[in-house]
């Protein structure tokens, strides 16, 4: 290193995994670092930095608030026209595994060799998604510190940590047989969570299958990063926490982040969505009474089949409610579905539901007429709506999901979890029960969670000058 590059702010690479949930809050956390004066290499596929140039404010648009911010990009390896959703993910996955490490490689190569007079260091840490450990294997090689990044929950980290005891003890494979069955090999959650809470890629009935065992490999692999940070809080996840520390000490919570960026960035929040935001919804939720939407959004991957969907219609339309419904154009599976619910929906919904591709959630969540939250519980949601103290029913599709929405209906308290069923008497019990019969006693847990949140977030401002992320990053670098 020469005296110029020793005056130069450190230089971090960071490496979403290519899908909304992840390259949200990881460009939330380079938000943070570059505003904390750290300079940001942000690592994204073709086909997601094309995107996020069409459809988002992201970084990249205000160039004079992130100066130490600019993109990178390589290829994923499959067709540009692939949908990258549904069962695609763990496709992408493995897709990723193959092209992007000698691509990495290459970077980072031609970045230790480039002329140090262009205004950055070499980079000197990779922040890496929690699921792309081939980061790890091209920092060690190439002698460059790695810290894995986790967009999902604490829980979910730690029930595929434990996944070879799962498997030693004989839980796993349960071939699908009785979902209620307690599982015993997880500490920290042994009193409440059943077959059917596990992340859904337990779901297999050979312990061999492809997915399973990727996902167990890649999560024992955190243990030769230099650290891990988690988009969680210390009041959410406590318990999970302690047990996860014993085996990987050099955890890091830096939750809630997108709460951090609004607390400490004056300007509007960006938006880093992959889809074009359809802001009428603001407009409709203006004129409605307060708490009397329900919010419902599926996030960015889950598909549903026309009949799940007309469940959901019907169970919505008959519980008298207000609501506000995202269906992303690519979410249901068959050609003609909307036809068929054009025709439905234009029913009577006019004046109590509003339906849009995309929504600017964020807004959304914290908007006055918002009173619940029919969410397929996506990390990044479930924890949007704790911020904004929104109960919520909980619909999982696949991943996470399942344990997430087991912790907001049984552990903490904020909502009802609707997993494994898709039927419009229940749909419209639960929305009823959620918006009127339980409504108090919903409201209540979720504005304590809310400033349990808040609190988190405002401990550190109190404490230190900068950012909890920042602090954690630091921390890390310092250990390097
Ligand atoms: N989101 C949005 N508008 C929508 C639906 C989702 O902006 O209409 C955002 C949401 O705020 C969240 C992300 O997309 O930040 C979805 O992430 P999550 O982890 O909840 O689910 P995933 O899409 O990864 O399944």
């Amino acid at each position: 290193m020469d005296d110029h590059e020793t005056e130069l702010p450190p230089h971090v690479l960071i490496f979403p995994f290519p899908a909304q949930g992840h390259v949200n809050s990881m460009l939330k956390l380079a938000e943070l670092l570059c505003h904390g004066g750290i300079h940001v290499t942000f690592l994204v596929t073709d086909y997601i930095h094309g995107r996020l140039l069409r459809h988002s404010t992201n970084v990249q648009s205000h160039p004079a608030s992130y100066s130490g911010f600019r993109f990178e990009t390589i290829s994923d390896g499959l067709p540009e026209d692939d949908p990258r959703s549904g069962d695609k993910v763990m496709e992408l996955f493995r897709s990723l595994r193959v092209t992007a490490k000698p691509l990495l490689r290459e970077l980072l190569r031609s970045d230790r060799v480039r002329d140090s007079d262009s205004g950055r260091k070499r980079i000197s840490c990779i922040i890496a998604d929690g699921a792309l450990s081939i980061a790890t294997d091209v920092g060690e090689e190439i002698g460059i510190p790695v810290i894995l990044f986790r967009t999902t929950s604490a829980c979910y980290f730690w029930a595929f940590f434990c996944g070879p005891k799962l498997i030693q003890s004989g839980e796993i494979p349960f071939q699908g047989n009785d979902m209620d069955v307690p599982i015993k090999s997880i500490p920290g959650t042994d009193d409440f969570l059943r077959r059917r809470d596990l992340p859904s890629y337990y779901r297999v009935s050979d312990i061999a299958d492809q997915n399973l065992q990727a996902i167990i490999s890649e999560t024992l692999q955190t243990t030769r990063a230099q650290g891990m940070i988690i988009n969680t809080f210390d009041e959410l996840e406590g318990p999970i926490l302690a047990e996860a520390h014993l085996q990987c000490p050099k955890i890091y919570t830096v939750g809630p982040l997108h709460a951090h960026l609004k607390v400490r960035l004056t300007s509007k929040v960006t938006s880093n969505s992959l889809w074009e935001e359809d802001m009428t919804c603001m407009t409709w939720l203006d004129v409605q009474p307060a708490k009397s939407v329900i919010y419902v959004s599926f996030g960015s991957i889950t598909m549903m089949t026309k009949d799940q969907l007309m469940e959901f219609w019907h169970g919505l339309v008959n519980s008298g409610k207000r609501f506000l419904w995202v269906i992303r154009p690519d979410s249901v599976i068959g050609k003609d579905w909307e036809n068929h619910l054009s025709m439905e929906i234009l029913k009577g919904t006019k004046e109590r539901g509003c339906i849009v591709g995309w929504a600017p959630q964020e807004e959304v969540l914290v908007h006055k007429s918002i009173g619940g939250f029919l969410t397929h519980s996506g990390w990044n949601s479930t924890v949007e709506s704790i911020v904004a103290g929104v109960p919520m029913i909980c619909w999982p599709y696949f991943g996470d999901q399942q344990i997430n929405s087991r912790f907001v209906g049984e552990v903490w308290k904020l909502g009802l979890d609707m997993k494994d069923t898709c039927d419009r008497v229940i749909i419209e019990k639960m929305v009823r029960d959620l918006m009127d019969g339980k409504r108090e006693e919903f409201q209540e847990s979720s504005d304590q969670m809310a400033k349990l949140a808040k609190k988190a977030i405002t401990e550190v401002h109190h404490k230190a000058s900068q950012d909890a992320a920042v602090n954690s990053t630091k921390k890390v670098l310092v250990l390097m």
